[in-house]
């Protein structure tokens, strides 16, 4: 979904922008906008060049070098990589069986870790962490616990609520999801306003142009455009898991999020991918990452782009 309504007006309005001027570095117009996307208070944001650059943030503000991060895994593969960063040690705790968290591993793991990294819905299984989990972890633990909810408005749930009990709790977010706008890199953090002073006096101060800046807040101002989109999304998603759980040779793992986790049963994810590929039909091979071995994930895309890959299922799962 390319959000053509406000590139539309990003057209007429460029020639006035003020590009020659570095943006309030305080990004106030934004987190003002963002306040009344979520009913947090405008102290309560720090805005980054997409969720990457929050992560980031985040890591070296509550990392010290020769410390330790616990991820509940297979998950989003930068938590290790901003972790390795800091000269930091991943300390990975499996999901169960079902791809949930496995909270008493994450709580006995984080005793001596600087941070603990949640995502939910989670990239690229779909599965939820709850609120309670959230809590009982904040509560059991005094490491950050950060939830990654880039994929947060397909499934509506956060743990963002928390902050305002957990000063330890940190919510990430991104514009380049639901709000179609991964090219303009804008992601943002909700977190109590003692952590927001914290990760402010690590982030770089200008590291969002003023045109993303803007196309954020125009998706914020065009926040139902996104909802319609999701809703659509999400109906298509529903039809696209029934079509794929009549295939034979697939595991489904639904989730809560934008895309689909499937694991081959019969035959070889490498082997399907490729096949796939030469099509023009491009899945996400996790096959080998530990805990996900055979598995690829599919983004859902709009529906004759759906049909498309599951007529090509369809032919390749039956002549393996
Ligand atoms: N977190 C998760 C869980 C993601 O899947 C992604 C995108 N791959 C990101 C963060 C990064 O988002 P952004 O484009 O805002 O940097």
């Amino acid at each position: 979904y390319r959000p053509v309504e406000f590139l539309t007006q990003l057209r007429e309005e460029v020639t006035e922008m003020d590009v020659n001027q570095y943006p309030d570095t305080s990004y106030s117009s934004l987190r003002e906008a963002l306040s009344s996307y979520t009913g947090h208070g405008v102290d309560c944001f720090v805005i980054a060049n997409g969720a990457d650059e929050a992560l980031d943030i985040v890591a070296k503000t509550f990392l010290d070098a020769g410390g330790k991060a616990v991820i509940s895994t297979p998950t989003y593969s930068y938590f290790r990589i901003v972790t390795e960063i800091m000269g930091c040690k991943p300390v990975y705790v499996p999901r169960k069986g079902d791809f949930s968290d496995d909270v008493d591993g994450i709580i006995e793991a984080s005793k001596d870790a600087g941070v603990v990294f949640l995502c939910s819905p989670n990239n690229p299984t779909g599965n939820l962490t709850g609120e309670e989990a959230v809590e009982r972890i904040l509560k059991e633990t005094d490491a950050t616990v950060v939830v990654d909810e880039a994929y947060y408005e397909f499934c509506g749930q956060t743990a963002a609520k928390l902050t305002r009990r957990y000063d330890n709790l940190v919510v990430v977010r991104t514009f380049s999801k639901a709000f179609s706008l991964a090219g303009a890199r804008v992601g943002y953090i909700i977190a109590s306003e003692e952590s927001v002073n914290l990760l402010n006096k690590v982030r770089p101060p200008n590291s969002l142009s003023v045109i993303s800046l803007w196309l954020a807040e125009k998706a914020l101002e065009n926040a139902e455009v996104m909802m319609r989109n999701v809703r659509e999304l999400m109906a298509e998603k529903e039809r696209v898991v029934r079509e794929l759980e009549g295939l034979e040779g697939v595991k489904v793992f639904p989730g809560e999020a934008n895309f689909i986790l499937v694991k081959l049963t019969r035959g070889n994810a490498d082997e399907l991918h490729l096949k796939l590929m030469q099509r023009g039909l491009v899945l996400r091979n996790l096959s080998h990452a530990p805990g996900l071995e055979n598995c690829l994930r599919i983004t859902i895309h709009k529906p004759e782009n759906n049909d498309k890959l599951l007529n090509s299922l369809r032919q390749l799962l039956e002549s393996t």
